[in-house]
């Protein structure tokens, strides 16, 4: 009964998220979205906090439905993994990312979200250096962000994965780092670069549940691993004090920056260099 009344939703309801039905409608959707021009990519700033430079820009995903407008990435991304659809989704996002980092210095990067489902796939390292092919980005300005969870996936694979990565230059970060299961053990022999430092681990610190401590546990260990340290989501000079005092420098957040469309600062989800 709910599915016939969806075409008829003229505003968003949060339940909607977790309905069987709007999760049917989204895939349907999906797949038109995926060969129209429904799709954007927005770029956050991440920031040397010592120097105030912008060493790179993580690209998120933005999904401006004709009739519904915007759709976060948290609704649609597990529908397009579940039903098959992220790996062309993660193309599209791949090949705009590498034409939109083409116009930035040398030494900037551009990080990519990748899903666990499509670092799975045989294909994706041949993808991803075709794209390199065609669209002329050198592959150090790339990096690969994929989430802590795929560390508990199959060691082995995972481990030849992030080789093949690497062997094309590009670097890894292991993101939303401190809130999963991974076996610490485990990550010395992955050849990743930076940990990313979850957003929740952030916001802890200095509260009174003593976020300080994780924080400062998971910096050592990067510097054990000899890796670097990004903190995520730093929404405020007070974090940004005590992620310093714990040895982290690099850091990404609304207090630096939201996202924002390629090439227009300032103004949020049109499109133009972040320059
Ligand atoms: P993520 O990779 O952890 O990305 C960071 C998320 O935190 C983004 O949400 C960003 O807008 C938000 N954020 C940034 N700074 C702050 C802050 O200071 N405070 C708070 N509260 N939030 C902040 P967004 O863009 O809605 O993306 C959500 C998730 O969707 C991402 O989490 C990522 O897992 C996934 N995603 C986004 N783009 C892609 C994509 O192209 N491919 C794949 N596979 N996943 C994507
Ligand atoms: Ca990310
Ligand atoms: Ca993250
Ligand atoms: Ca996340």
């Amino acid at each position: 009964a709910r599915a016939s009344g969806l075409g008829n939703w003229a505003i968003y309801h949060p339940e909607m998220t977790r309905s069987a039905s709007y999760r049917k409608w989204i895939e349907a959707e999906l797949v038109r979205a995926v060969n129209g021009d429904e799709f954007d990519l927005v770029y956050q700033p991440q920031v040397n906090s010592l120097t105030g430079e912008t060493v790179g820009y993580e690209a998120l995903l933005r999904w401006t439905h004709p009739k519904k407008g915007v759709i976060p990435p948290s609704e649609f991304i597990p529908v397009a993994e579940k039903y098959g659809l992220i790996s062309q989704i993660g193309s599209w996002v791949m090949q705009r990312a590498c034409e939109d980092a083409r116009a930035l210095p040398p030494g900037v990067t551009v990080a990519i979200n990748v899903s666990p489902i499509q670092l799975k796939c045989d294909r994706f390292v041949n993808e991803l250096a075709k794209m390199f092919e065609q669209t002329g980005t050198r592959p150090e300005q790339i990096e690969i962000e994929i989430t802590e969870n795929v560390l508990i996936d199959d060691h082995d694979a995972v481990r030849r994965q992030f080789r093949s990565i690497r062997s094309l230059g590009c670097s890894i970060a292991i993101d939303d780092f401190g809130t999963g299961y991974s076996n610490l053990g485990s990550l010395a022999d992955l050849p990743f670069t930076k940990l990313k430092l979850d957003r929740s681990l952030v916001a802890r610190l200095g509260t009174r549940e003593n976020g300080g401590a994780v924080v400062s546990t998971i910096v050592n260990l990067a510097r054990a691993l000899d890796v670097d340290i990004l903190a995520e989501g730093v929404e405020n000079e007070d974090q940004v004090v005590l992620l310093r005092a714990a040895g982290c420098r690099l850091m990404q957040g609304y207090y630096f920056g939201k996202p924002v469309a390629f090439g227009k600062p300032g103004d949020d989800e049109s499109r133009a260099a972040p320059l």
